[in-house]
């Protein structure tokens, strides 16, 4: 019969053990949980980040499939792990920005900020064109 501390101690030898493992393990994770929702990060090709905060992705090494909720429609989406390296790695987007719509509504709302920026400058020219009347 072991006491409770000895037990203890074995629980916290084995979970340094791990951690010593794992950290001296090339890559951050086993290659069994290499899986379609997993994407490795490479953090050289990154946009530069602005805040000292490391994002979780950074930290972790690579992106996982993320659930999120459509800010415009309420629909449950999934913002793929290919499509955050995408973003943030071929798209340059900021670190700190993640996806709040679903594709749908992101495409109106790309079309209506398109459209907002066009009335404004034919608002502009017609306001020029008086001025010079
Ligand atoms: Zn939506």
């Amino acid at each position: 019969m072991k006491s409770g501390k000895q037990r203890k101690l074995e629980i916290k030898s084995a979970r340094l053990q791990r951690t010593a493992r794992i950290q001296s393990h090339p890559s951050p994770l086993p290659v069994d949980v290499y899986t379609p929702g997993i994407v490795w990060c490479d953090a050289t090709r990154l946009a530069r980040r602005i805040s000292y905060g490391v994002p979780a992705f950074i930290e972790r090494g690579y992106y996982v499939d993320i659930a999120f909720r459509c800010r415009d429609c309420g629909v449950e989406c999934v913002w793929t792990a290919a499509q955050q390296k995408w973003w943030y790695e071929v798209a340059r987007g900021n670190v700190e920005t993640r996806a709040v719509r679903c594709r749908p509504c992101r495409i109106k709302e790309r079309e209506r900020k398109s459209q907002a920026r066009r009335m404004q400058q034919e608002g502009l020219q017609k306001k020029r064109a008086t001025d010079h009347q």
